[in-house]
């Protein structure tokens, strides 16, 4: 059924769309997404299968860092304004070049995959910073991944971790683990700093993965990193140090045909100094893998200065900063670009989601009644998506009302009030007047009529 309908502000309601798409009777089906509130509820269930169904902004909510085991689908949509709580409470077993182990907690998207699967998923605009005091890794997607897949997924913005630990690392898609990444689009400013200047801690850093054995294909990652460390440096363009654990174990990975645009700029304050620091994998403990088909333009920039920290806008000597506002579109979120005028170095933050023009006639999915409002299909004017709205409440049809009695009204009679003394003092004089004017004309006319009658009898 199409109408025609007057323009009103139409919000593209995924809230909506969930009363009527929910309560599928297929148990195999995923849990489908509609809202924050439905994204929390996979830490309750992490175990099941979910598809994101339109792009959320996740500023609402406090996202925890979770181990899951099922598989995620964003369906190609986005998730914009992620704010992370804790790292995880949970903790795996990360291994240094030496095999030395260590406890370590890990956020991300998700903080924990244990054969998991992520895909389809979009994360425009990431800010995943953490201080932390112990061991831990940072990822755009994972934290720590075992036996999991990653595909299909884009990150840009920037992963930051400040940390005082032994053992601690950030990457693109992952911390630290193994899994398949598979055609992840990674456009991100990694920065690593070592706030304890008196252990000689290991760190590290990798455009995809800070460290173990990723097996990655088809991969295309543009990378910003920085990295202060008083201690051991492992940092790549893909990989911080390629490592298969634990010792009696053997695996024959991949990592093929990926593309990679980027710097690490870097200090290794230590004097037993191995700087690790290469465009694919930093340090490489086990040739375990298949390396083919990759393209680097990457520059190694090591500096020699260790009491100032190296961040992305770190060395401009004038930072001056203008703004320029970019409008959300169909398939791209909105967000303000933040430019330095000295330098060039700019930032992006405040990011909108994606926001269709839907046409006036729609297709009604659940009709409004009197009491809700009802879901309308529409079809984006601009690029032809279909979107589903919400249709107000009906309002009810106004009964013609009976015209009014008329009484006629008693006639106004001037009755002065005490406000009115001055106006009815006024009135007074001239209901006066004639006396005041006729008696003196009376009188002479008395006078001039005496007169005459005088002279007649004289
Ligand atoms: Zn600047
Ligand atoms: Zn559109």
């Amino acid at each position: 059924m199409m109408k025609a309908f007057s323009v009103w502000l139409l919000a593209v309601l995924c809230a909506v769309a969930l009363a009527v798409s929910h309560g599928s009777a297929d148990e195999t089906a995923p849990v489908e997404i509609y809202t924050p509130e439905d994204m929390l509820r996979i830490a309750e269930n992490p175990d099941g299968s979910y598809i994101l169904m339109c792009d959320l902004d996740l500023s609402s909510v406090e996202w925890p860092a979770f181990t899951f085991r099922g598989t995620f689908d964003g369906n190609d949509h986005m998730l914009i304004n992620l704010r992370f709580g804790d790292v995880s409470s949970e903790t795996q077993v990360t291994y240094d070049g030496n095999r030395k182990t260590y406890d370590t907690h890990f956020a991300g998207l998700f903080a924990i995959l244990d054969h998991a699967c992520v895909k389809n998923v979009r994360l425009p605009g990431l800010t995943l910073s953490k201080t932390y005091e112990g061991d831990c890794f940072l990822g755009g997607i994972a934290g720590y991944a075992n036996e999991s897949t990653i595909e299909n997924c884009e990150i840009s913005g920037t992963v930051s971790l400040d940390v005082t630990g032994r053992m601690f690392g950030v990457g693109g898609v992952l911390g630290y683990g193994n899994a398949v990444i598979r055609n992840c689009k990674v456009d991100v400013t990694l920065i690593n700093t070592d706030l304890d200047a008196a252990h000689r801690d290991e760190e590290f850093l990798g455009g995809i993965c800070a460290a173990g054995y990723p097996d990655i294909d088809a991969c295309e990652i543009t990378l910003a990193g920085f990295l202060s460390d008083h201690g051991y440096v492992h940092s790549g363009g893909l990989v911080g140090m390629y490592i298969v654990y634990p010792k009696a174990f053997s695996r024959n990975g991949f990592i093929t045909n990926n593309t990679l645009a980027g710097f690490i700029t870097f200090f290794e304050d230590n004097t037993n100094r191995r700087a690790y620091c290469k465009e694919s994998c930093g340090e490489v403990m086990d040739w375990l893998f298949k390396d083919s088909g990759n393209k680097y333009s990457f520059k190694r920039d090591e500096r020699k200065k260790y009491d100032v920290n190296l961040l992305p806008h770190g060395d401009c000597a004038n930072p001056v900063f203008t703004e320029n506002t970019v409008a959300p579109s169909c398939t791209e979120p909105g967000y303000t670009e933040h430019t330095c005028a000295s330098c060039g170095y700019s930032y992006r933050d405040d990011y909108k989601l994606t926001v269709h023009t839907p046409g006036s006639e729609y297709e009604t999915l659940d009709a409004p009644t009197l009491e809700t409002p009802g879901l309308g299909l529409f079809t984006c004017e601009l690029c032809g998506a279909k979107i589903r709205g919400e249709l107000p409440m009906l309002t009810p049809t106004p009964t013609p009302t009976p015209l009014p009695t008329v009484t006629p009204e008693p006639p106004v009679t001037d009755t002065p009030s005490d406000s009115d003394a001055e106006g009815s003092g006024g009135n007074a004089l001239l209901y006066l007047l004639p006396i005041i004017i006729g008696l003196p004309l009376g009188v002479i006319a008395g006078l001039w009529n005496r007169n005459r009658r005088r002279k007649r009898t004289r």
